[in-house]
């Protein structure tokens, strides 16, 4: 069975010819840096340091991938942050990111990460429309839902939720902590569902 529990770094890549082979159903996690994406992973896996293989230095402007369980796949892509990024850089990783959600077969869902206390920026929307073309399914996460009081999160839930069905897009949508835990049960349940019986 596919299963975070067993996730394990596999190789990093740099361009679309160093992808592993396909190999089962692959979960993509995308977000600006700095939104939790690596402590979401960890999470996720039940891990401390997971994540922290896409850190490394050379490694934050690769795509990580990991195996699950040798049945299913986990790509952690490299942080976003269209706007303030050199040209340089932003046409590296649109070839990248974007060799990546057009070329990969096996991929299954796309999870976004955004920050809880300012869903969906320019940045987030920006990554949405890279993917409405894409035949996979979507996860939006709203991190750091700690940061956030009990009505806070509700008003944000429904909000981003609001903000997507007006926007065409699909996806689900859910609070994610991976400081006091809140919403890692449910994500884990829903991707490995996923993987078990992809589209
Ligand atoms: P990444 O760059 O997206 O991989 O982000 P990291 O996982 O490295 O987290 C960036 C910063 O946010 C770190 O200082 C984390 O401790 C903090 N952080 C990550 N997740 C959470 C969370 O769920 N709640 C809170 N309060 N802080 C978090």
């Amino acid at each position: 069975m596919p299963s975070f529990q067993h996730a394990r770094f596999l190789v990093s890549a740099a361009k679309p010819q160093d992808f592993p082979p396909e190999g089962g159903p692959e979960l993509a996690f995308a977000g600006r840096s700095n939104v939790g994406k690596s402590s979401a992973i960890n999470a996720l896996a039940g891990r401390k340091r997971l994540a922290f293989f896409s850190k490394t230095p050379g490694r934050t402007q690769m795509i990580n991938f990991f195996d699950l369980g040798g049945r299913a796949r986990l790509a952690d892509l490299p942080g976003y942050g269209f706007a303030s990024a050199p040209r340089s850089l932003r046409a590296s990783w649109d070839a990248l990111i974007g060799g990546y959600l057009t070329g990969r077969r096996s991929l299954a869902a796309v999870i976004v990460l955004t920050d809880a206390r300012h869903p969906l920026t320019a940045n987030d929307r920006h990554f949405l429309e890279w993917l409405r073309p894409v035949a996979a399914r979507r996860l939006l996460l709203l991190s750091k839902a700690d940061k956030l009081s009990r009505a806070q999160r509700a008003a944000t839930l429904a909000r981003t939720r609001a903000a997507l069905d007006q926007a065409a897009m699909t996806s689900e949508v859910l609070l994610f902590s991976s400081k006091n835990a809140e919403g890692v049960e449910e994500t884990r349940a829903l991707l490995e569902g996923w993987l078990r019986a992809p589209q």
